[in-house]
């Protein structure tokens, strides 16, 4: 363990991923390092649970502005540059894995432009606990020897896409989608135009691991209908594939299906999303 236990050093910045949200599912390191800073800035999607136990004297939220629109990424560096100058410790803590779709890439060449030390604290990702505690592996011997992790967040039909939708739907594998809620309807319209088989079994999981974890499943065709007759909202993975149709062979048996979460919760808790 060497010197481990001496973080968090003075004028260091960790950039720390809390997990999906569940407290369990922090770190070892995370969570000392939680306990332990002189500050953490963070955003929502840690979820209730972990923000609820960070004091309020050391906790700095920089998700949203007065006024509801988000903070600008440039803000953010800023300030971490500027807290760590003073001399503070500094967790910078992101949902899931700062380095997955969480601007930690972004965070830490900043910061080693400016020679401000820091630290990647890698965490687990929605990307894959969100579908696991729903019963569906990423990958499955049988069923998918690859999987993709793209952003929904985008417009399918522009031509400037960054996700190539088409070649996507050639691989065959997993593809498992974040922030793709709202877009639903782009995508899978743009993966059954590439000729991907519209019975293709997808999941949406909400909120996994959160109190009020929702999972609805469906086929590529009809997930839409899926998606609003459930009510799910952000934040959610949509997971397409085979693998989307374990879940409902182990189902029965899923011990760490959303009760387990709405168990820990208090009564409200699932409101303040
Ligand atoms: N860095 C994060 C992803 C940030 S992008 C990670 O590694 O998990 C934000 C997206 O993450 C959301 O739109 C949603 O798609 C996904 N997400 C984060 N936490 C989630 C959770 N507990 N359940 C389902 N999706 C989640």
């Amino acid at each position: 363990m060497d010197d481990e236990t001496a973080d968090p050093r003075p004028g260091t910045v960790y950039l720390v991923g809390s997990g999906p949200g569940d407290p369990d599912l922090l770190t070892v390191k995370a969570k000392r390092l939680l306990e332990t800073a002189d500050v953490v800035l963070h955003d929502k999607l840690p979820g209730p649970e972990i923000i609820e136990t960070l004091p309020e004297d050391r906790r700095e939220d920089v998700g949203k502005r007065a006024g509801g629109e988000r903070t600008p990424q440039s803000e953010i560096n800023e300030r971490l540059v500027e807290l760590a100058r003073e001399g503070k410790s500094v967790v910078r803590l992101k949902g899931g894995d700062s380095f997955v779709f969480g601007r930690g890439g972004e965070e830490a060449e900043y910061l080693a432009a400016r020679e401000v030390p820091f630290e990647v604290v890698p965490a687990v990702t929605s990307a894959i606990a969100a579908p696991a505690v729903a019963g569906i592996p990423v990958t499955h011997r049988d069923h998918a020897s690859s999987v993709s992790f793209v952003t929904g967040h985008e417009d399918p039909t522009k031509e400037e896409s960054a996700v190539d939708w088409e070649a996507l739907a050639a691989t065959g594998g997993t593809i498992v989608v974040l922030m793709g809620v709202g877009r639903l309807p782009d995508y899978t319209e743009a993966l059954l135009e590439a000729g991907m088989a519209p019975e293709t079994p997808v999941a949406l999981v909400e909120r996994g691991t959160w109190p009020g974890q929702q999972v609805a499943t469906s086929t590529l065709e009809t997930i839409v209908d899926a998606r609003d007759e459930e009510g799910i909202e952000p934040p959610a993975v949509t997971v397409i594939g085979e693998v989307a149709g374990t879940r409902e062979r182990v189902l029965e048996f899923l011990a760490n299906e959303s009760d387990r979460a709405t168990e820990r919760a208090e009564p409200t808790a699932s409101d303040e999303v």
